[in-house]
């Protein structure tokens, strides 16, 4: 068998048609396959390399770390150095109320542990969550997905979740001293990038303080300055009480957190101790990595970059068949009339060495959320592409 066969052979298939791609070798904005040929990255591993693929810096960090220690022990025993010299770092950059930090494996671990923490804090149980939101594939967190095709079949879900419309004045109405806690994307990104209103996002807020409900907000995809600031919520004059990060917190690693005042973490210390509990959370390697992805992503001053890198993608993409573009910085959906004019126009690009996909719950939009250190030429190079594809396909 070759390596194709052997991949769709043993490794768990969660779909008819993965992309199956070989990639050997990734730098920058570049992926390169097994038969030589060299991708531009329109997606960066959804979100996640936005210092690009292997900076020397972040692999640097990986082989000092690997050298010295990898497990010891379980999360929260030892002092692990890389944790807390990260841990010190994000909260250098955060509010002063988000100053403590809880690691885990993924986003979807984090979204977990944030959910129980609003209930420890609250001593209550219902949580408002959006449609068209995701927040992760674990029970819990499917359980807040915000469309019913995707967790239909999973069903007993977690009780207590109520399911509203983002940017709706009715929101506020639910919210109440019932409430543990309100969960958003700071960006609704899956749903194919939509912003919140500020207005209703600070009222939200406004709500959240007058009934004791904790914000949570998912800044896994929006966060480490893919919108144009470092943390999403920065734009819109809010500050969570639960911040949820993931995916480019790792520098490529695996590692989540959720970060919180210490007066709220500290609810996990007692009655019943150890409130969360993972092997592996915060890994020294990951974290090792994360931090130093993060001091070259504020060093090199990428994401200073993003608003000009964002209007030469609105400049470029202009073509009658696209029929909206919609922009957090550079998470971008170019929106066409189908998504069976998406697909032809993905399947395209990929043809041409140009890696990007389809959102969520936007099927009918193209992603582009590229590495923020991509260059104007590889810019101006996937966009000719694009127009190509769309030509390509008669629209
Ligand atoms: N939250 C958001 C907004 C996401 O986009 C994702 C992943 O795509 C998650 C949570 C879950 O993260 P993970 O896949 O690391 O569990």
């Amino acid at each position: 068998m070759n390596q194709r066969q052997l991949f769709l052979q043993h490794i768990a298939q969660t779909s008819p048609a993965p992309l199956a791609l070989e990639i050997i070798k990734a730098k920058g904005a570049l992926l390169t396959d097994r038969q030589g040929k060299t991708y531009i990255d329109l997606i960066a591993g959804i979100s996640v390399c936005n210092v690009g693929h292997c900076h020397p810096k972040v692999v640097k960090a990986i082989r000092k770390q690997a050298g010295e220690y990898l497990h010891v022990l379980v999360y929260g025993e030892l002092v692990e150095t890389p944790q807390v010299a990260y841990a010190s770092y994000l909260a250098e950059h955060l509010p002063a109320s988000l100053n403590s930090v809880y690691f885990t494996n993924s986003g979807a671990e984090a979204t977990e542990g944030a959910m129980k923490l609003a209930k420890r804090v609250t001593g209550r149980t219902r949580i408002i969550a959006f449609n068209q939101s995701y927040h992760g594939s674990t029970q819990g967190a499917l359980s807040l997905i915000g469309d019913e095709y995707w967790r239909n079949a999973y069903r007993p879900l977690l009780p207590d979740i109520l399911h509203l419309n983002y940017n709706d004045a009715a929101v506020l109405e639910e919210i109440n001293h019932l409430t543990a806690c309100v969960i958003l994307e700071t960006v609704q990104a899956e749903k194919g990038v939509h912003a919140p209103d500020p207005a209703w996002l600070q009222q939200v807020q406004q709500r959240c303080k007058e009934t004791g409900t904790l914000l949570i907000m998912d800044e896994i995809q929006t966060g480490f300055g893919r919108t144009g600031y470092l943390w999403g919520f920065q734009a819109y004059g809010v500050v969570p009480d639960i911040l949820l990060l993931g995916k480019a917190l790792g520098g490529g690693m695996p590692l989540g957190a959720f970060v919180a005042d210490k007066a709220l973490m500290d609810h996990f210390t007692l009655n019943p101790v150890l409130g969360h509990i993972t092997t592996f959370g915060g890994h020294p390697v990951s974290c090792a990595a994360g931090l130093a992805a993060m001091k070259v992503l504020i060093k090199e001053k990428w994401i200073q970059q993003v608003p000009e890198k964002e209007a030469l993608f609105r400049e470029l993409l202009q073509h009658p068949a696209i029929t909206n573009l919609r922009a957090a910085g550079l998470l971008i959906a170019v929106e066409f009339e189908s998504f069976a004019v998406n697909k032809q126009v993905i399947d395209y690009c990929i043809e041409k060495a140009l890696l990007t996909d389809w959102f969520l719950f936007g099927a009918n939009c193209l992603r582009i959320a590229p590495p923020l250190s991509i260059s104007k030429k590889e810019i101006r190079k996937a966009c000719r592409i694009i127009l190509d594809a769309i030509d390509a396909q008669g629209l």
